[in-house]
């Protein structure tokens, strides 16, 4: 092989592997299953959703909650973003099944979650990024 075979090929690979990992975005049902394990890890089960779902008409918010219904939904625009982004969305729709509104209760209980400014750093990091003028390189998706 060249060597500009061989970056070709380094290319072409690195392309395949990120299309899959753009593909193994996970599923209601598992989606479902990640909240359980949330709840019982860090709000000792008593978040119990009786829906958890991903939906595509959720623009201006990562995630939302009925707590009537106990159903939570997370926008799809998460799915493709690290896991304890999701995790963390997920857990503060599973903490306002607890606690409404945003007042200190409700941060204390998403205290137990080691990477919630992490998290949150990164959720502003992406709405910042969106309002920038000039985006140089956008990933074609
Ligand atoms: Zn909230």
């Amino acid at each position: 092989m060249s060597e500009a075979e061989e970056q070709r090929w380094v290319t072409v690979m690195l392309d395949k592997l990120a299309a899959q990992e753009s593909k193994r975005s996970i599923g209601d049902a598992e989606l479902a299953e990640r909240a359980e394990r949330l709840s019982a890890q860090y709000f000792g089960g008593r978040a119990r959703p009786v829906s958890v779902r991903w939906v595509t008409n959720q623009n201006t918010r990562w995630g939302s909650c009925t707590p009537a219904e106990g159903s939570i939904r997370l926008s799809h625009r998460l799915q493709g973003m690290p896991e304890y982004v999701v995790d963390y969305v997920l857990l503060h729709e599973l903490a306002h099944l607890l606690v409404p509104g945003h007042g200190p209760r409700f941060w204390r209980l998403l205290e137990a979650y080691p990477r919630t400014e992490r998290a949150r750093g990164y959720l502003e990091g992406v709405v910042a990024a969106g309002r920038l003028p000039h985006q140089p390189a956008q990933r074609a998706e």
